[in-house]
């Protein structure tokens, strides 16, 4: 089976575009691409991730090729059957599908283990009792050759004896490494005699305790690409020194050789993303989980209201380059923004209610007013929403003292309810102790009903409302930056990531009022809160007695501000 395209998925040309378009002229791979998405189980997808899943699928989808989806488990100890579970889950919800190749290297550990033995045979490997320590020792540094290991000169038989002896399981953990014999003065610190096989006494989540020696990630990578017949293997430029040894491995082994090529990885400001600080966040309590809706993951965006859609665009945005550099995370924003309001419906939900009593209305009396799904979307249709005596209103659209700028209620004031009445406000009550103002006496212009005054007079703003008897309580979680600072990872400030933690990047309210239409909303589903901004039903805490919702993002597109001034 082709791997399938789901709909927005084509890349603007890029350079990795234009490689496989020139292999293909040149009939390099008979033809055929070949991609693969290869992550290792040890944490949850984060958005870094998404843009390699949409680059290797994609890729193949443009080509008519095919794309895997294949574990790279080699490491026992961080790799976990949760996060194999919770990957799956995140690239078929991004889109995309590996159909029937699924794979995962610890299948190609046998496989892995005879080609290790041929190197042995070949001359190309040793078995080496140096220890971790002397090991980096004997490495040297960018400026001076390293030294031989003692026992690099070992015969043939003496190592394929001690190989096998490591995998019977004779020896300590760490005790004995397979090592490529390479070149301990090769300017790349890679090809000086990489260690290949390390003993390692780990229940795999695969392969249980079969095996207590495990292959190396550059082994075990290239190899497994060849195996599967990967014609483009496509991966961050961090591994760009590691590109000769994997040439290294296939040449020597003569096997069917992929090529590597490296693109820069994403990073995203405000945030972190590597899984290893993830899981430092997550461990130590600093969030709640790894689908919090403040993390970068996949799950943590997908619960805080992001679509796949939303994901994909953003991705083909970014474009794919040779160079590392910070993607502005208000373009990300942008990306669900512009998703959401073709999609979202639109309803009415106050987060911080302040009460409004009618007087001109009568008691016992309830409308049902006509309202806009979507203006954007007439396709979406309207729905009705009850109007009252008591209402609430935005507890900060009303100020008793306004400044000059301040359009929306204040005493003697008239602005529009929307989809409602003009209103005008007649009276204030405070707390006698506190002075806050905790009601507002208003009366409505009946002849303005719909929202429009048949004088054609005109009003300064439009504000949301509910009517408090009908409403339903929600709790409404408000998100905002992880990080205070743009790069919290950047190592030239030395430190800890932790420290530039945003303490209020969660704000929860717990008493706000939505229209009554929202009872019983399905975990998942999306709403534009007028003028508020999107909102998603949590999936993990919302229920039909207790509603709860994320802000997925404001209204306020910071991103497109940003574009609008540099074209000026
Ligand atoms: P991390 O550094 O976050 O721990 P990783 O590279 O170790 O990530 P893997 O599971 O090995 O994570 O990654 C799987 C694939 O995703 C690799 O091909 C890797 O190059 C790619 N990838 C990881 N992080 C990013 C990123 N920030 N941008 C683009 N691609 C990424
Ligand atoms: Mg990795």
């Amino acid at each position: 089976m082709k791997t399938p395209k789901p709909k927005n998925t084509a890349h603007p040309p890029n350079f990795i575009g234009n490689i496989i378009a020139e292999d293909l002229r040149a009939n390099k791979y008979d033809g055929r691409v070949h991609t693969r998405f290869p992550p290792e189980p040890n944490g949850y997808l984060h958005i870094g991730h998404a843009k390699s899943i949409c680059l290797n699928f994609g890729l193949a989808a443009e080509n008519g090729g095919l794309c895997n989806l294949r574990f790279d488990d080699t490491n026992p100890s961080k790799e976990e059957l949760e996060y194999v579970e919770s990957i799956m889950e995140d690239v078929r919800w991004l889109g995309f599908d590996w159909g029937d190749r699924l794979f995962y290297a610890s299948d190609y550990f046998e496989q892995l283990y005879e080609h290790a033995v041929q190197l042995i045979k070949d001359g190309k490997a040793y078995v080496c009792e140096l220890s971790t320590r002397e090991i980096r020792e004997y490495r040297g540094a960018l400026t001076e050759p390293g030294k031989d290991s003692p026992y690099r000169t070992r015969s043939i038989e003496e190592n394929l004896d001690l190989f096998e002896r490591m995998r019977a399981g004779e020896f300590e953990d760490g005790s004995h490494v397979l090592r490529a014999k390479i070149d301990m003065a090769s300017p790349n610190l890679n090809m000086r005699d990489p260690v290949i096989y390390r003993i390692l006494r780990a229940e795999h989540h695969r392969t249980g305790n079969k095996w207590c020696i495990y292959p190396m990630y550059d082994f075990t990578h290239c190899l497994s690409d060849s195996i599967e017949g990967i014609t483009h293997s496509i991966c961050t430029l961090e591994f760009e020194d590691h590109r000769p040894l994997y040439d290294w491995f296939l040449y020597e082994l003569k096997l069917y050789h992929p090529q590597q090529i490296e693109f820069a990885r994403l990073n995203l400001s405000y945030t972190v993303m590597s899984k290893r600080m993830l899981l430092e966040l997550v461990d130590q309590g600093y969030v709640n989980g790894w689908d919090d809706p403040r993390m970068p993951t996949i799950s943590g965006l997908r619960r805080r209201g992001y679509t796949p859609e939303s994901i994909r665009d953003f991705c083909q945005r970014i474009g794919v380059a040779k160079r590392d550099s910070m993607v502005d995370i208000a373009l990300l924003e942008h990306s669900v923004r512009e998703d959401l309001n073709k999609r979202a419906p639109r309803v009415m939900g106050v987060l911080r209610p302040l009460r409004v009593v009618i007087d001109n209305y009568p008691e016992d009396q309830v409308e049902e007013l006509d309202a806009l799904n979507n203006p954007e979307n007439p396709s979406m249709g309207s729905r009705k929403v009850p109007f009252s005596r008591l209402l609430y209103i935005e507890g900060d659209d009303f100020l008793e003292d306004p400044p000059k700028k301040f359009f929306r209620l204040a005493p003697r004031r008239e602005v529009r309810l929307r989809y409602a009445y003009f209103i005008k406000c007649v009276g204030v009550v405070k707390d006698e102790q506190t002075g806050e103002v905790v009601e507002l006496h208003c009366t409505i212009d009946p002849e303005t009903r719909g929202g429009w005054a048949p004088d054609g007079r005109k009003v300064k703003a439009t504000l949301h409302w509910v009517s408090a008897a009908h409403s339903i309580e929600a709790e409404v979680r408000l998100y905002d930056h992880l990080f205070l600072r743009a790069n919290p990872s950047d190592e030239r400030e030395g430190g800890d990531f932790k420290r530039y933690l945003n303490p209020n990047s969660l704000e929860t309210l717990t008493s706000c009022r939505v229209e009554p239409g929202l009872k019983g909303a399905t975990p998942g589903s999306r709403y534009q809160f007028e003028r508020l901004g999107y909102f998603c039903v949590d999936s993990v805490d919302s229920s039909d007695e207790a509603l709860v919702f994320n802000r997925t993002v404001t209204l306020r597109d910071t991103w497109a501000k940003i574009k609008k001034a540099e074209n000026r």
